[in-house]
Parts: C-alpha cells; structure tokens; sequence
C-alpha cells in the first residue's frame, strides 16, 4: 500500500491548497479583473487576427514578436524580458530557481498570498515581516532579517495587494541597496498608480519588475513578463518550459499592444471610478476605506466581514473578503467596477448594514 503522506513533500501535504472561488452570473468585484469587455469592432479586429494562427505548430520559440514589441514598448532590450504564463508563473520559475535550502524569500504582510504558497511549494523558507501602521515597509525589521545568505528573494507588491497603498520608494531602494540576492517588484497594478521602478533596473542589478496583462483587461491569456539584468534572466530561461505562451494568447498580446490607447483609457476610467467609489464607501457609517493608487479598495468594516460577504454573495455580488486576525479583522477588498456595478455594490452593503441594525 502506498502511503502518500510519507512520498508528498511535507511543505505540499501539510496544505489545503490555494482555491479560487467560482461563481457565475454574480458581479465580480473579487478578482481584480477590468470590468470592460472587449467593444464589437476591437472584439472582430482581434478574431481577424486570431483566424490566421497555425494552431497545428508550436508557437515560436522564445516569443520573438511579443517580446520584440514588449522591448519597444519599454525602452529595454529584448534579452531583458522573458515571459511568463501569467506573472505567477514568473515567481514561479523565481522560487524554482533560486536557491532554497541555505536562504529563502522574504515579504512583507500583509502581501499578495501567492508569493507565499509558491515558494513553500518551490521548497523555499519564507520570512514575512508585518507593515507598519501605514501599510508601509518596516525597513529595520526587514533589514533585520538579512544575512549572509537570506533572503535569496524579496517580493514587494507595488502598488501592494490588498492594502492598495505604494510603499515609500527610498525604502525600496534601500532594500535593493543591500540586499544579498534579487528585489522583484511586482507592478501587477503600475498602470493604475502611473508609478514605476522600471527605471532603477539600469541602476541595480539585483532589481528585476514584474508586469502582467492580467489587471489591465487580458486575465483570460495568462501573459505576464519580467524585466531587468539579462545574466538574471537568462538563468531563469534555463527553468522556463520551452512553450508556455500559447501562440493565441501571444497573439492577443500583440493585439493588446497595438491597441493600448484604448486600453490606457480604460485605466483612466477605473482610476476615476475608483474616486467615485471611494467617496461612496466614506459615506457609510461603519466602513473605513483606505486610500488606494491600484484598481481595488480595502476597506475595514465595525461588523462581522463573513456576514457582509455572505449577504452580498446572496445579493448577486461578489467581493474579497480577508477577515485574518490580527491586522485584516473584518477587512474586505472590493475590485473599482464600472458605474452600474459600484452603484449595485454600494446599494448591497448599504442595505446589509442598515439590516444588521448598525
Ligand atoms: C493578480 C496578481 C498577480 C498575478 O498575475 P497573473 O499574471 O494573473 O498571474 C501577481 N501579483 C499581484 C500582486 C497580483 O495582484
């Protein structure tokens, strides 16, 4: 008899594994995802494309086309870029690649909880050090944590999921300025901040970014990429499997390019939403908004968070919620949707509150 317990790696067993929530017909304000659909003349413009793809080959080994249009689009070389079956793939062959046994990864809480999970499954040992009360770095505390070989990776979200804030530049190039191994910050919502550190990669050599497609209207073909010093990048190809961006979704990559204007508008949309729905989150008596520069609001609620996402979720609407002792106690995370979605969301935790009799 096989005992499974004694073959699966400890780390993985130990688990109940990471699962995304499904839901359909509901509004989704849980993911992070932009709320606007591709508009019909786009939409054909993109099956257009689409319709001339071989889909008996391979795609093309090392994506040339994308990552030669991605380069453009950054001002980088191309042997600065590698791409990514969405960014978690990348921190992925991150954790895989780095060492794990003498050192690990280091982040900051509270973070986006992939960085964790991964890691663990990649077999590395994982510091997290809490945010200080502004949801900003505690840079002693994390200096503190560094030696001669730890950490081998630190994950900085920026701006930082679920808090939503940017964390103090100068401490970030702090970190980078002495740590012993690589810096990833992660620009999974750059776009909705108008921030970047991009320009610091040509300055450090350990400070690699992240991007993805998937918060800008492309969650659906999983494209994620990361940039920085070449030498770091060509050692994690030797990890990236041959194929991982599928010629459609690279394709529509390529499509997203050419048509960024449109894109870069939505953006601008979401950000000015995310004002609306900001103001109309104030004006609830007994939930606290925080400040955000991504396309997401946490918020902090005076009642039971499991009983406001329940009664929302029963109302059609779906939101993140975080409710974690000590610091996320009845704290939830709503994605900026477009009007009607905000106004259906604020309408539904206005009704649940006044019925719990706050
Ligand atoms: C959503 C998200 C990602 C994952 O992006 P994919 O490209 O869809 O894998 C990475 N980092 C952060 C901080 C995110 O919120």
């Amino acid at each position: 008899m096989m005992i499974l317990k004694d073959l699966v790696a400890d780390a993985i067993y130990q688990q109940n594994g990471y699962k995304a929530p499904v839901h359909s017909g509901a509004i989704k304000m849980d993911a992070n995802e932009n709320p606007f659909g591709l508009q019909q003349p786009l939409k054909r413009k993109l099956m257009e494309e689409l319709k001339n793809i071989e889909l008996n080959r391979y795609p093309e080994a090392g994506n040339p086309e994308l990552r030669a249009k991605l380069a453009n689009y950054y001002d980088v070389n191309q042997d600065r870029i590698m791409l990514g079956n969405g960014s978690d793939e990348l921190i992925q062959i991150l954790c895989l690649t780095m060492k794990g046994k003498v050192s690990g990864v280091l982040v900051p809480c509270p973070t986006f909880v992939m960085y964790k999970i991964i890691a663990v499954n990649a077999g590395q040992k994982v510091a997290e050090v809490p945010l200080d009360e502004n949801f900003d770095l505690n840079l002693d505390a994390m200096l503190g944590k560094f030696g001669a070989d730890f950490p081998s990776l630190i994950f900085l979200s920026y701006p930082n999921s679920p808090t939503g804030n940017l964390f103090d530049r100068d401490k970030i190039e702090t970190l980078i300025k002495k740590a012993p191994g690589l810096v990833i910050v992660d620009e999974a919502y750059g776009a909705f901040s108008g921030q970047t550190l991009l320009d610091l990669t040509e300055k450090y050599d350990n400070l690699l970014i992240l991007k993805t497609l998937s918060k800008l209207g492309m969650a659906s073909i999983r494209l994620g990429f990361i940039l920085g010093n070449p030498e770091v990048v060509a050692e994690l190809n030797k990890v990236r499997l041959p194929y991982n961006i599928n010629s459609l979704s690279q394709q529509t990559a390529i499509f997203f390019l050419n048509n960024i204007d449109e894109f870069d508008r939505q953006v601008d949309d979401i950000v000015q939403r995310r004002e609306e729905l900001f103001i109309g989150l104030k004006k609830i008596a007994g939930i606290s908004p925080y400040p955000s520069r991504a396309n997401f609001i946490y918020f902090s609620c005076n009642f039971d968070s499991d009983r406001i996402y329940e009664s929302l979720a029963a109302q059609g609407v779906m939101v993140k919620n975080l409710n974690q002792p000590p610091r996320m106690t009845n704290c939830m995370r709503v994605t900026v949707g477009n009007h009607h979605e905000n106004e259906t969301f604020l309408k539904a935790l206005q009704k649940v509150i006044s019925e719990q009799g706050a």
